[in-house]
């Protein structure tokens, strides 16, 4: 069974195609089509459909899409579903990172709580979908560690393990990440609903 995915984020595209196999994932670029979605939601429910709307117009066929954001408790939950823009209009991950870290250093390590968020979108058809949450809690350290991952990973320290998810190989986040946590859902609901014969 193939499902597309709502994304042209290449990190994402491999930690997810990761996470789905065996299930065959297209990218957009691989149909050949050149995919745009405007993150304006309020929710990362909102973002995900609309990423997953953006797509399903086009191929007609099931999709996958998620959004994801970083809460951090000294802010108020801020970024969230800001996280990609943090810095700006222009924000890039390093000034994004930058900025956090800026903010971070007002606070004690033991208030640096913070959870990444990602909600997984199954788009079946015109407004037929279901989602599945995925949640991870870490601490937001001031000095970058680690040099792989993407986005906030390198100032993401995850307590069980005592590292960032910078440090991790990507077998490793792929086992704890907040993205692995909503997408295994996605993926147990997907075994189950295909099994039954629901989809082909
Ligand atoms: P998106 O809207 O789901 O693409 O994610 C928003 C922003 O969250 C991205 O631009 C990244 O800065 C950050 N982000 C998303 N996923 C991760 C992750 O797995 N690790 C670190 N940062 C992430």
């Amino acid at each position: 069974m193939h499902l597309y995915l709502a994304t042209n984020n290449p990190d994402k595209q491999r930690e997810i195609t990761r996470i789905l196999f065996p299930y065959r994932i297209i990218l957009p670029k691989d149909a050949g089509i050149e995919y745009h979605a405007e993150e304006t939601g309020s929710s990362y429910l909102e973002n995900a459909l609309i990423k997953a709307r953006a797509l399903f117009s086009r191929v007609k066929s099931p999709v996958i899409a998620d959004d994801t954001g970083l809460s951090c408790d000294f802010l108020n939950g801020a970024p969230g579903v800001f996280s990609a823009r943090f810095a700006g209009e222009n924000a890039t991950y390093e000034s994004n990172r930058k900025k956090l870290m800026e903010l971070a250093r007002k606070f004690p390590e033991t208030e640096r709580t913070a959870h990444f968020i990602t909600v997984a979108v199954l788009y079946l058809g015109e407004n037929e979908y279901f989602y599945f949450e995925g949640k991870v809690d870490g601490i937001i350290l001031t000095e970058e560690r680690g040099e792989g991952g993407f986005g906030y990973d390198p100032i993401f320290y995850y307590p069980p393990m005592k590292m960032t998810f910078a440090e991790m190989s990507e077998e490793v986040k792929n086992s704890v990440s907040h993205r692995y946590r909503a997408f295994k859902k996605l993926k147990e609901f997907l075994d189950n609903f295909y099994e039954k014969g629901n989809l082909s």
